[in-house]
């Protein structure tokens, strides 16, 4: 059977609860039912519980954008993932944003993707190289490190659930996403690392995504990349109209390959 194409909205720190409620609505309005896509919605955490109340689960799953891997204690601001359990399906874990402006090390980002299973919640690892990285032709290292140290507490049946998503940092918050050619590199470079590690059935499972700057004009030709199961999407993800036709390409791309 084919794996189901994902689209994760990543709302960030944007919207209050009214603003997301509306933008929920107006998705429901124009995103419809469909088998092989599933549609994912990452509010902040304020949300989370209002939505979870709202939104037709027939179209649309919740997913945290973090969670802490301590399950309960004294630690003032923090929500865990056991916290979470039972309001989202999906935490989005070692996002660059956290990586950067929240210095999440890789031991945070591999404690958090424990903890997030542990809970019964799936991850959606964010890996990426920066520009700097990049040019340094470091690519393949960094998403070697990033990838064996955040899976290293986990087994094989927990890694063919999770979803890793490839976000070369230099591409988030533009208007030009990384080349075909780009991220098929890194997604083949991505799925070997984990063939490497836990062999090719749960490597085949694993879904993988493309995050960073995706917009409707870019769906066909990034899904039409071997091996990229749906798109982590950011800003377009904040306009209604752009969501929606997000998800119809990747619909229509996923029935291509029919
Ligand atoms: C992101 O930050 O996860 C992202 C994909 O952002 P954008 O689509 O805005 O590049």
């Amino acid at each position: 059977m084919k794996k189901p194409r994902i689209v994760v909205a990543n709302w960030k720190m944007n919207l209050d609860v009214h603003q997301a409620s509306l933008l929920t609505h107006k998705l429901a309005d124009r995103i419809h039912v469909y088998r092989d896509v599933e549609v994912v919605l990452a509010p902040n955490y304020l949300c989370l519980q209002p939505l979870s109340m709202e939104i037709d689960r027939r179209k649309f799953r919740l997913a945290a954008q973090d969670g802490y891997f301590i399950d309960e204690g004294s630690y003032t601001g923090a929500v865990s993932f056991s916290q979470l359990r039972n309001l989202v399906h999906y935490a989005i874990v070692g996002h660059s944003e956290r990586r950067r402006y929240f210095s999440e090390s890789l031991e945070i980002v591999r404690d958090k993707v424990t903890a997030a299973v542990r809970n019964g919640i799936v991850p959606i690892l964010c890996v990426g190289e920066t520009r700097e990285e990049r040019n340094l032709k470091e690519t393949r290292q960094v998403l070697h490190d990033q990838i064996v140290s955040a899976l290293s507490d986990l087994t094989g049946e927990d890694v063919e659930q999770m979803v890793i998503a490839y976000e070369p940092v230099w591409a988030i918050g533009g208007h030009a996403p990384a080349t075909p050619e780009d991220i098929e590199q890194a997604v083949n470079w991505l799925r070997y690392q984990v063939s490497e590690l836990y062999g090719e059935k749960v490597e085949n499972r694993l879904r993988v995504l493309y995050g960073g700057s995706d917009e409707p004009e870019f769906v066909s030709g990034i899904m039409g990349v071997e091996g990229v199961d749906g798109l982590l999407v950011g800003h377009a993800s904040l306009n209604a109209e752009q969501f929606a036709d997000i998800v119809e390409g990747v619909h229509i791309a996923s029935l291509s390959e029919d």
